[in-house]
């Protein structure tokens, strides 16, 4: 495949331009092009009309800009791990299919583009729930199956660490494309008075703000970026949140993804200390019950540093922040005493403070030959007490109570 980038104006018959080009695509060439953001949105549904690979397309009014350049050789080489898939209700001009031949009949495949950092997040099935049509197969990273794949959407935005996103436009395309245009409703996401039904959220790149799409009109045409329907409920829970007029906040959380995404949210909020439910929103509260004996399992697990166990006097407390939690599962999936909740809620002074707050707390176990602390807290004693005598009988059960030392002088008078 070769590595050609080719500059191109859109200007005049863009059926005939897209049929010049869909041919440079078919040999990997790469290219950036400038014009009227109307005459490039066609060009691009042109070619995808024609089978031809519109994801190498790079809109780029700044192409003398190198810095902007390099965005978009970035972008393209994602772009060009998209593959093909035949879309059967696709109704093809003759002129074309004699044009194009097979390739008429077939669809780049725009399906979302799994960042593999995806993997760090081993035990996260979030976007794997999310998708509607069971499209996205639970391997580290995920994968979609392109068959299935109907381009909601849905999985972008459930993702908690911005790892997927539509390979179409990114953030820094869309703002690039949406340049120039005659009328853009759009909004930061604390302006949420300005939702309307049927409204496009869309956190399209890691570490993009998010952005809100409402309308946008070039030349008479409207601009949609993608359909998102499914957003919906997505956009009445933010809708039906309290408002406050808090000072902004910098909150630095998993990734810049995940802390821009916060700051925004914390900003709109009332500095409330009072948990509400949620159903779509991605703010977790984990809870842990009386089973958990901290033996700090979930601690080393969590990606976001959400969990700790702290040191108090004669005891240990399991710590949580609401701020640092992106509800990947992993702490829940790894406890050995299955005490572990996770449910969507959102605490706002937590969220803005990143206050963490006691989950649980358990006495430091004491041995009960010379009293010096053992490795544990009491819970884990008898709950290694009762594993123990189960397998083993009383007499070795009894030990887990003895530090070493004392152990070893029991063995020594033939105690044990
Ligand atoms: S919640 Fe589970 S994994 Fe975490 S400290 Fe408690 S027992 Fe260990
Ligand atoms: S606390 Fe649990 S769910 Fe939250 S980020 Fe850490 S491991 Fe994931």
């Amino acid at each position: 495949m070769t590595r050609e980038v080719k500059l191109v104006e859109v200007e005049g018959n863009i059926e005939d331009l897209a049929l010049e080009l869909a041919n440079q695509l078919d040999k990997g060439v790469t290219l950036v092009v400038r014009g009227e953001p109307s005459l490039v949105k066609e060009l691009l549904i042109t070619l995808r009309k024609y089978g031809a690979n519109w994801l190498k397309v790079v809109y780029a009014p700044g192409w003398d800009d190198p810095e902007r350049y390099l965005k978009y050789a970035k972008y393209m080489s994602i772009a060009d791990k998209a593959p093909y898939r035949i879309k059967g209700e696709k109704k093809i001009k003759r002129r074309i299919l004699l044009h194009r031949m097979a390739k008429a009949s077939l669809d780049y495949m725009d399906a979302p583009i799994v960042n593999k950092e995806c993997a760090a997040l081993r035990y996260c099935n979030l976007c794997v729930d999310s998708c509607p049509e069971h499209a996205i197969i639970p391997e580290k990273p995920v994968r979609i199956d392109l068959n299935k794949c109907t381009e909601c959407g849905a999985c972008i935005n459930s993702c908690p660490a911005g790892f997927l996103w539509p390979p179409g436009f990114t953030l820094y395309g869309l703002s690039e494309f949406l340049e120039g245009v005659d009328k853009l409703t759009a909004a930061p996401l604390p302006k949420l008075d300005q939702l309307k039904d049927g409204a496009v959220l869309r956190s399209q790149e890691r570490s993009a703000p998010l952005i809100l799409i409402l309308e946008a009109e070039s030349k008479g045409k409207k601009f949609a970026p993608l359909d998102l329907n499914l957003m919906d409920p997505y956009l009445e829970e933010l809708e039906s949140l309290p408002r406050g007029n808090e000072p902004p906040v910098e909150i630095k959380r998993f990734n810049n993804y995940a802390s821009r995404e916060a700051s925004l949210l914390a900003s709109m909020l009332p500095d409330k200390d009072e948990w509400i439910q949620l159903n779509h929103l991605n703010y977790f509260r984990v809870e842990v019950s009386d089973e958990c004996t901290l033996c700090g399992a979930c601690t080393g697990v969590c990606p976001s540093r959400a969990l700790r166990i702290v040191k108090d006097g004669d005891e240990l407390r399991l710590e949580f922040s609401h701020q640092q939690c992106i509800g990947c599962d992993a702490c829940r999936q790894i406890c050995p005493e299955k005490a572990v909740t996770i449910e969507r809620a959102l605490n706002p002074h937590l969220l803005r403070s990143g206050e963490f707050v006691e989950v649980t707390r358990d006495e430091i176990a004491r041995c009960r030959g010379c009293g010096a602390p053992l490795d544990g807290t009491v819970r884990m004693m008898k709950n290694l007490e009762e594993r123990i005598r189960k397998n083993s009988g009383d007499k070795y059960a009894e030990l887990v109570w003895y530090c070493q030392k004392c152990k070893d002088k029991m063995l020594f008078k033939g105690l044990i």
